[in-house]
């Protein structure tokens, strides 16, 4: 199928043209038809996927009708909710890209950022308003919003909106707009939460499934090193940095002290090298992400938070240095490379201890992670029987294979899994990672986790 029979208006079908973008992707066909019919959806895609055109396009289509309001609103007509700022700029970005020939008003309302500029975009007459939750009820508490011409809403990351604890905020919002408007619910994982909340918010809506998570990340290659500890960890490392066909990675680590003692390590090391994390404001975040959008830096090591919905193209490797603990974030953050029909590859150091989660991980996706040694680089102990030392072959499988529903976290017992969305699941993944660092980091302090440091590769 190509753009043109979309439907679409010639100034956004150019802009696409000007993306370089060959023929929709299966969620952009699926939705955009739908979308532009006016009615309700929910769209089950992970990111990467191409979601974002997916509600952008028929939002800019509706835009460039004038609106039907009579009353003097001069308030959004199309509002898009994400959860985080990273993903609220990159849906700006994408209107600024694919509104380019037409004459939008937009601008994005998140924390973290100035009052003072969003103010003015709000005293103006706006067409589209992408924003963070707690800073939009803010601006709505004072006063600074009217939503009386809103046409559209969508909810972009609403499993993760709700993880984040939003829920409330997003009912609140949704109550201040217009019962006449559409809602495009945009989510990776569809439990009985957000069944609940698509049928709070949502009218008669058609559903669109796409690709589940083992389909979406079938163009990445993942990979297990078994690491002894954190010496290991950093001589494995040191070596996989060396590869030059390493042109753009993005390090996960479980802490920020530790993304930021990576980050200046490696930049001693002579790497072009810099840390995201949580703890930086705004404007350092963007600078990094632009650097590294930019290829100035080659090694970004982050943390879950900040890098959620992180889209920066061209990402070669992800390389977990501490496994997460939440089985979802695996598959967040591994989908930072391998993004829109490109491939990527998974690289994930696993200690002994860090067994619970990787058990987890793979019940998780329904697989098993390939694990490999690098010669002279063997592990003391290996994690599981069948890696022999071999360099690439298979491990043996930790969970059932081809049951991607069928994972439990944080459980050792393989033996009953509990299906992902069940409710007792979806209370462990109610802790945002912002939380979850904040615990680590102070668990870390009373000295329970060990020392954490990273020392420089040999
Ligand atoms: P998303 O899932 O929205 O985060 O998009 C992931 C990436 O796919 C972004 O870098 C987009 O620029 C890119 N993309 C979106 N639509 C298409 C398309 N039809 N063809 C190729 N790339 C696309």
């Amino acid at each position: 199928m190509s753009f043109s029979k979309l439907q679409l208006n010639e100034p956004i079908l150019k802009a696409i043209k000007l993306c370089g973008y060959a023929a929709p992707t299966p969620i952009q066909e699926q939705a955009i038809p739908k979308a532009l019919a006016g009615q309700d959806l929910i769209a089950t895609a992970q990111t990467g996927t191409g979601k974002t055109a997916a509600f952008v396009l028929p939002a800019l289509q509706r835009l460039s009708v004038p609106s039907k309001s009579t009353g003097r609103s001069k308030g959004p007509r199309v509002l898009v909710l994400t959860p985080t700022r990273e993903l609220a700029n990159q849906v700006t970005a994408a209107v600024s890209t694919y509104g380019k020939f037409m004459r939008i008003r937009s601008g994005a309302i998140l924390g973290g950022m100035p009052y003072f500029e969003q103010q003015r975009l709000l005293s103006q007459p706006v067409d589209l308003i992408v924003a963070t939750p707690g800073r939009l009820m803010d601006h709505m508490e004072r006063g600074r919003i009217d939503f009386s011409r809103l046409e559209i809403l969508v909810l972009d990351e609403a499993d993760r909106m709700l993880d984040m604890g939003f829920s409330e905020a997003v009912d609140t919002i949704a109550a201040a707009t217009p019962a006449s408007r559409q809602t495009l619910m945009f989510t990776a994982t569809m439990d009985s939460a957000m069944a609940k909340l698509a049928q709070r918010l949502l009218k008669d809506p058609v559903r669109v499934e796409i690709a589940g998570k083992k389909t979406t990340l079938e163009a990445i290659e993942q990979r297990l090193h078994a690491a002894d500890d954190m010496q290991h960890k950093n001589r494995i490392l040191n070596h996989l940095i060396s590869d030059s066909a390493m042109t753009r990675a993005i390090i996960f680590s479980s802490t920020k002290r530790n993304a930021d003692q990576l980050a200046g390590e490696l930049s001693a090391q002579g790497h072009s090298a810099a840390a995201l994390h949580g703890d930086m404001n705004q404007n350092a975040r963007n600078r990094t992400i632009m650097n590294m959008r930019r290829g100035k830096i080659r090694l970004l090591v982050a943390t879950d938070v900040a890098a959620r919905g992180l889209d920066v193209a061209g990402i070669t490797h992800v390389i977990n240095y501490d496994l997460p603990k939440n089985a979802e974030d695996y598959v967040h953050r591994i989908g930072r490379t391998g993004r829109a029909g490109a491939s990527g590859i998974a690289i994930s150091f696993a200690s002994f201890r860090e067994m619970d989660s990787l058990r987890s991980i793979e019940r998780y996706i329904g697989q098993s992670i390939p694990q490999q040694v690098i010669p002279g680089l063997e592990p003391a102990r290996p994690l599981r029987r069948s890696t022999g030392g071999s360099s690439s072959r298979p491990a043996q499988s930790a969970g059932r294979r081809g049951t991607p529903s069928s994972g439990r976290r944080y459980s050792s017992n393989p033996a009953s899994p509990r299906p992902f969305w069940s409710k007792s699941d979806r209370k462990g993944s109610s802790e945002d990672g912002y939380t979850r660092e904040k615990k680590w980091d102070a668990k870390r302090q009373g000295g329970k986790i060990g020392d954490y440091r990273f020392s420089k590769v040999r």
